[in-house]
């Protein structure tokens, strides 16, 4: 961190908030991203209005920690999730916060003095990797792919965010994967994210699979330590959730051409055990075809490092980019 002091108070500075279901992340850097202040609050969902309120008190939090204020701010960046016009900055159908259509952009901007740019989480997330990418390699084509309490991906193509027409391109949880299969969030049937999402992983394993914590609710790492010490069922569970993440990345690579697929979310912080079993299924699948061993090389996955918040840089970036760049 900074010290506010060797930066001057009147640095001119950012904030990028990621908004989720449960909690804000909030994150303030001056112009050569140098990071000042980070702070996590609870989102609040009971009305449109109050989830405005969480989210300015999240950037009074980090502005308060660097004993900055609004005057110094020169732009919001925010992702959230459901569909968003860009360009508004309005929000629609963003179920888990209790937001139907919402003019984000414009309610934060008037309230706090500051341009605002809102943008699709997903979406966000992924310049957000892509950035973090730049840092190591230089690759123009990436893949976010996060596998939490939901399954996106979002999609960065020659170093731009590809959004579709609907801003929903990379919404590969709901891709149908078996039309008799479990029934999704969505409304329909068998979508990918009924099989390989966190709940989802959890529901495969309950009543098969015996848990070494009794007095906790069981959640997705969980079944991935069972199968690492070695129970069958577990293991099974791992096993089909891989092959369904493998034909996903394959589904992603074969659609996109990208240089790289980059895992995280919720389920991919197990870190290795939820890696290794992909990779393998991954050679298996790059056994089968010529085609598929051009396209699927060994390095083509990374995971995301647990520290990172893609979100919140994400949002940065965008904000960044029209206000400064
Ligand atoms: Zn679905």
């Amino acid at each position: 961190m900074m010290s506010p002091e060797a930066n001057g108070r009147s640095a001119p500075l950012l904030v990028g908030l990621d908004i989720g279901g449960t909690k804000i992340e909030a994150l303030l850097v001056d112009q050569q991203l140098n990071v000042w202040a980070q702070a996590r609050r609870a989102t609040d969902v009971s009305h449109p209005d109050n989830l405005v309120v969480s989210a300015i008190a999240a950037i009074d939090d980090v502005l308060a920690q660097a004993h900055a204020d609004r005057a110094q701010l020169t732009g919001i960046g925010i992702g959230i999730p459901g569909q968003v016009d860009a360009v508004a900055g309005d929000v629609s159908l963003a179920v888990n916060l209790n937001l139907k259509t919402y003019p984000l952009g414009k309610v934060m901007s008037t309230r706090v003095g500051v341009p605002t740019f809102v943008e699709n989480d997903l979406n966000i997330a992924a310049v957000g990797v892509y950035r973090w990418l730049q840092q190591r390699e230089s690759v123009a084509n990436v893949v976010y792919l996060s596998i939490g309490t939901g399954v996106a991906a979002g999609v960065v193509l020659n170093g731009r965010l590809y959004r579709g027409s609907h801003g929903m391109a990379g919404e590969i949880g709901h891709i149908t994967v078996d039309l008799n299969g479990p029934p999704c969030n969505c409304g329909a049937r068998g979508c990918l994210e009924t099989y390989v999402a966190g709940p989802a992983i959890v529901r495969q394993a309950l009543g098969s699979v015996t848990f070494d914590c009794p007095d906790e609710e069981v959640h997705a790492g969980h079944v991935y330590q069972a199968a690492q010490t070695g129970d069958e069922a577990a293991q099974a569970v791992v096993q089909n959730v891989s092959r369904h993440l493998s034909l996903a990345i394959q589904t992603l690579v074969m659609l996109y051409d990208v240089d790289k697929v980059v895992l995280g979310g919720g389920v991919a912080q197990t870190g290795d055990a939820f890696l290794s079993p992909i990779l393998d299924e991954l050679v298996q699948l790059r056994a089968q075809a010529p085609l598929f061993e051009t396209m699927l090389p060994a390095d083509i996955v990374t995971l995301l490092p647990a520290g990172y918040n893609p979100g919140a840089w994400g949002a940065i970036y965008l904000a960044k980019e029209a206000v400064w760049d």
